[in-house]
């Protein structure tokens, strides 16, 4: 189910039943694995014309397929129960990776010469294609980039009124996507985006051309929503942005990142409060202080470093050093509380050497990551390091990814063996009925599955003491409060 070059820390050491509504599966930063099975769809019912959306990629892909299904929903779609069924199958794209484009276009291949529902093509690939998405399969008649979805209503109204090709591709927008309606499926954890795009030019990443640029939301908007998530029962919500810690509240009362988690945080009936993906660029050491100070801001803190190599920090633009980096690492360790730290690694970029690479290693040896997200190169349009000499070939990447991961996971498994004894506050999110386990996750991220005497866990917060540990995992058993 992972991409192969996409191998993370993965959340799951023993097998679980997905969530019983539309469940879906993360690694241990809370990042959604690369697939293709994540659908919105729901039984049909009424004369109403349906929809089924399929999303490859991140959280923030997940978020926006919730909030297009809210829109359809409101606008008298209805969600089908299978692609098959629906009027509109909509593709909710990544081309983050080219594996990730390959995919989508391996899906709408399976659609060839269908005339009798309207296929749509939204997100990343959408925007990097653009036009040429209706060359390669003429079957489909949408196309709308993430950074449009504000224009979806007058697209799908076109379509209803007989369009056969429409397209939504506007970069230049200076506002969020907001809808009346989103359909949230995850019903443990909820989404809220703050920030939108991405101001940052990584030389590898596809993003900032997708996405487009940065815009944050009014954190007025954010905490309303917030409020009613809470209301609607939710105790966890997970705050999100390509460059989160980035957000600057665009209205009159000017909030700060961190002024905003403290204010998410002291929502009355929210207990948890998470945040991704953080810039190390923009990470400030009130952003530690507030973890330390509020209980409800989750300790753990997602920061990407990419490289251990300062040569090859400065090929990929991403604007400090290793030192630096180490610096912010400092601080967390610092903290009061024991914050976990996760990240994300590229192995095999251009010219990248043996020494850079082991300079990346010793960097891991040096910070003890709890979880990584490795990936190996992958060359992007309209990316500057697509034309950088000295690619790396295919099977050294592959050979140094491997390295890379079995580093990590003797990393992971001497830092989670440490916890064998201790008890944590878990939110259980997942049940496996075969394996008599659930499954839930510590406010470290840490995933835990477990057994209890009791029933009907799903959503409550408990206490598990941990009793074996693995490299991706913690197995443990429900303990009463003394
Ligand atoms: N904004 C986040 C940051 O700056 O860390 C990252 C967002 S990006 C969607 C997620 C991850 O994909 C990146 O951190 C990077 O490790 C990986 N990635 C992006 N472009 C890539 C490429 N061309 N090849 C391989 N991995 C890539
Ligand atoms: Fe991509 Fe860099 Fe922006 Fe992250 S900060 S989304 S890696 S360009």
């Amino acid at each position: 189910m992972l991409d192969s070059n996409r191998i993370m820390s993965k959340g799951f050491d023993v097998e679980i039943d997905t969530l019983a509504n539309g469940g879906q599966a993360e690694d241990s930063t809370g990042v959604l694995s690369e697939r293709s099975d994540l659908s919105v769809g729901l039984s049909s019912g009424g004369g109403a014309k349906s929809f089924y959306i399929e999303t490859f990629g991140c959280q923030m892909n997940v978020h926006d397929t919730e909030k297009v299904a809210g829109f359809l929903l409101a606008r008298g779609y209805r969600a089908a129960a299978s692609a098959t069924d629906a009027d509109l199958m909509l593709y909710n794209t990544c081309s983050i990776r080219e594996k990730a484009a390959q995919k989508v276009f391996s899906r709408l291949g399976e659609w060839r010469g269908e005339r009798r529902k309207v296929i749509g093509v939204l997100g990343c690939l959408a925007q990097q294609e653009g036009e040429e998405i209706f060359e390669r399969a003429p079957w489909v008649s949408l196309v709308c980039g993430s950074a449009s979805y504000r224009k979806l209503p007058e697209l799908v109204a076109e379509l209803e009124s007989g369009g056969r090709r429409v397209m939504g591709l506007d970069l230049n927008v200076d506002e969020t996507f907001e809808t009346e309606i989103t359909r949230r499926d995850n019903p443990i954890r909820a989404y809220i985006t703050i920030i939108e795009g991405c101001d940052y030019a990584c030389s590898y990443c596809v993003v900032p051309h997708t996405r487009g640029p940065e815009r944050s939301r009014a954190s007025d908007a954010v905490l309303s929503e917030a409020r009613r998530l809470a209301y609607a029962g939710y105790t966890e919500i997970q705050l999100l942005g390509q460059t989160v810690n980035s957000y600057r509240d665009p209205s009159p009362r000017k909030l700060s990142f961190v002024e905003l988690l403290r204010e998410v945080a002291s929502v009355i009936g929210i207990r948890r409060v998470r945040f991704t993906t953080s810039h190390p660029n923009d990470f400030h050491r009130e952003i530690v202080d507030a973890i330390d100070s509020t209980l409800a801001l989750c300790d753990h803190i997602h920061l990407p470093v990419q490289s251990g190599s300062d040569r090859i920090l400065r090929e990929m633009r991403r604007t400090y050093t290793r030192d630096e980096y180490l610096d912010k690492i400092s601080w967390i360790r610092g903290a009061r509380r024991a914050i976990s730290i996760t990240s994300d690694i590229i192995v095999g970029f251009p010219g990248e050497s043996e020494r850079d690479f082991e300079d990346t290693l010793t960097l891991l040896d040096e910070v003890g990551y709890d979880g990584i997200f490795s990936f190996s190169y992958s060359p992007r349009p309209n990316t500057t390091a697509t034309s950088m000499p000295d690619a790396i070939p295919e099977a050294e990447k592959s050979r140094r990814l491997a390295i890379l991961q079995e580093r990590q996971r003797q990393i992971q498994l001497t830092r989670n063996e440490k916890l064998v004894g201790e008890t944590f506050e878990v939110l259980v999110d997942n049940h496996n009925a075969a394996r008599a386990q659930w499954a839930g996750r510590t406010s470290s991220n840490r995933m835990i599955n477990f057994t209890s005497p009791r029933e009907n866990l799903l959503g409550e917060y408990i206490q598990v003491k941990v009793t074996r540990a693995a490299p991706h995992s913690l197995v443990g058993e429900h303990v009463a409060l003394q």
